[in-house]
């Protein structure tokens, strides 16, 4: 048997020629190891030499974007898979030192982002926890793919006016196609506070698109007012990445025509995204309610006091059943408050855990909600309007947000 190394893979393994055929020669493989040049070599079949203008096609590929550090990785699959396996087992079964050193992988990684960094001048991102962009090559194929990191922007929105959903709500009749139902725009709400955060910053940052990520949502028709919610804006393979975040507030807040408001905090990190959706931000809600029954102050207040600081047994709300599993749900209240009270109607605070549905708070939701509002003071009584007043805390208050 004849195996046919090229000198940059036996250098690789630190192995010469003879002490390699002693080694085959114990596993009773009768071999002659010849040293060969790079394209008839059993193990890199000469792919570093095509290397450099694969490196060239991607770095042509990223010249468009802005990349500051690069990330490279490599899949070996097939036969070249086989061999580096073989020779890894062969070279740890003679040392307890770390395999990666001999593997072809870590060459390619090697040599690729060595080619990549220079061509683009760009930094080695391997050992930070995520470059702008990631180049994957197929070793077997040389075929590669190649992702741009998105751009995580923090920052919190007020609403200021109903009827605007948090994200992009597609027409149901027609799922996005375009109907008559939705005059043909694909969506149910002409706009979002996604597209008035996202487009204008797609537009400058030239993305592709730009989602939103939002500490829970309020309901459509309610605003949010006072400090804003916490969000993230996650804008997707944008090939401007350093802008000016004050700017970028001033453009959005200006095309948003006061609908929406945003103060951009910070730049974010993929991570914090779950760490947004995962935290709970007690909530403070403004709500006008009507009674169907003229009720006393005294008994208002009283039983404003009675639903303060408990615990509130929700079962799915009637309203969001078709799109929810109904399960039942606990969360604490703390102070209500009235601020106005005249006849049949109220303006009431209500601070709550992130996740009570307040409108159900009110009714009791044909007792699926206990205890509530209108059980309490046995009239029912409905939310005509709600607000978000205040959003209690945000990713700011933790130690890793920049
Ligand atoms: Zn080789
Ligand atoms: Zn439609």
């Amino acid at each position: 048997m004849r195996v046919e190394l090229c000198k940059r893979c036996l250098r690789r393994l630190q192995f010469q020629r003879e002490e390699l055929e002693r080694e085959l020669r114990k596993l009773l493989l009768k071999a002659e190891v010849r040293e060969v040049k790079e394209e008839e070599c059993v193990y890199c079949c000469g792919l570093f030499k095509r290397l450099p203008e694969v490196a060239g096609e991607i770095a042509n590929k990223l010249k468009e974007y802005e990349v500051r550090s690069i990330q490279t990785g490599c899949v070996l699959r097939g036969s070249l898979g086989e061999v580096e396996r073989f020779f890894l087992e062969l070279k740890e079964s003679r040392s307890d030192e770390d395999s990666r050193k001999w593997s072809i992988k870590h060459e390619i990684n090697d040599v690729l982002t060595k080619h990549l960094t220079e061509l683009l001048n760009v930094r080695d991102a391997r050992r930070e926890k995520l470059g702008d962009a990631t180049v994957t090559l197929d070793a077997e194929t040389l075929d590669y793919e190649v992702r741009i990191t998105p751009v995580y922007i923090y920052g919190r929105y007020v609403k200021r006016v109903r009827n605007i959903p948090q994200t992009r709500w597609i027409c149901s009749a027609c799922n996005g196609r375009g109907c008559q139902i939705c005059g043909f725009s694909g969506k149910k709400y002409p706009t979002s506070v996604e597209e008035l955060i996202g487009q204008p910053c797609v537009e400058i940052m030239r993305a592709r698109d730009a989602v939103l990520h939002g500490a829970g949502r309020e309901d459509v028709d309610a605003r949010m007012l006072g400090n804003g919610r916490p969000f993230i804006l996650e804008v997707r393979d944008p090939k401007v990445r350093s802008v000016d975040l004050g700017e970028l507030e001033r453009t959005v807040n200006e095309s948003a025509g006061g609908k929406v408001r945003v103060r951009f905090l910070g730049f974010a990190e993929p991570r914090h995204v779950s760490l947004l959706k995962t935290s709970k931000f007690r909530k403070k809600y403004r709500a006008v309610v009507e009674f169907e029954r003229e009720v006393g102050e005294d008994e208002l207040r009283r039983a404003l006091k009675e639903l303060s600081y408990k615990v509130i047994e929700q079962f799915t709300p009637e309203r969001v059943e078709h799109r929810r599993a109904n399960i039942l749900r606990r969360r604490r209240t703390y102070e209500l408050e009235l601020l106005l009270h005249r006849g049949k109607k109220a303006v009431i605070t209500v601070e709550a855990d992130s996740g009570l549905y307040i409108k159900e708070l009110v009714s009791g939701d044909k007792g699926r909600t206990k205890p509530s509002l209108s059980e309490i003071l046995n009239s029912p009584a409905r939310v005509v309007r709600l607000d978000v007043i205040c959003v209690l805390g945000g990713l700011e208050d933790f130690e890793s947000m920049p």
